[in-house]
């Protein structure tokens, strides 16, 4: 059980505050954007995979570490598609589905959605993954949380996934709390997500 640890970190209205872990991001506020190599699944329009992301980083905002907008900067901090991570290959349809890398890699910032599955925008689908249920997920990775082993939280690596709360906030309040040590033994690779478990 990872206790919460929130030194002092819980007061957003310091804007200027910055964090002092070189290997995590050093800043309270992160822009994201739509990688530009990217193309779009079937069904689904760029304005409602932008609101899609949007909700999903909303929903790690209560954890009080990060706040995030859209940029339409090429230097945004995060950068989303469907497209496939360097270094790695999709497995088709189901199995991984998405992907993110952690902030202390070279590839920092990048959350990938395996091009394959049949996404949806929207939060409840009969057929097809809406990618509300993964990108809270991979959100949490790109942040630098590792794999929980607790069952039916959201850093588990078996989704889908329902919404963050209060336990998976307090284990990015410790994450970044001063004292606490990032793990950054952990895979230096972007780590995958799969609907059925694996790596
Ligand atoms: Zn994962």
């Amino acid at each position: 059980m990872v206790a919460s640890c929130s030194d002092g970190q819980s007061n957003s209205e310091h804007k200027s505050y910055t964090y002092r872990k070189p290997e995590l991001w050093n800043k309270k506020h992160l822009t994201w954007r739509l990688a530009a190599s990217a193309s779009m699944p079937k069904g689904m329009s760029e304005k409602e995979f932008r609101q899609a992301i949007a909700r999903s980083f909303k929903q790690w905002e209560p954890a009080d570490v990060f706040t995030f907008s859209p940029s339409s900067e090429k230097a945004a901090d995060i950068t989303i598609g469907f497209q496939k991570p360097p270094d790695r290959k999709w497995d088709g349809h189901l199995g991984l589905m998405a992907a993110a890398s952690y902030p202390w890699t070279r590839n920092r910032g990048h959350i990938y959605l395996d091009p394959a599955e049949k996404w949806m925008a929207k939060p409840f689908a009969i057929l097809g993954d809406p990618v509300t249920d993964w990108l809270p997920h991979e959100i949490g990775h790109m942040l630098g949380l590792p794999h929980v082993v607790e069952q039916g939280y959201i850093m588990n690596e078996m989704g889908p996934y329902g919404p963050p709360d209060e336990f998976d906030f307090s284990l990015l309040q410790h994450l970044y709390s001063p004292k606490t040590i990032v793990p950054t033994g952990a895979k230096n690779t972007p780590i995958s997500t799969s609907l059925l478990g694996g790596e």
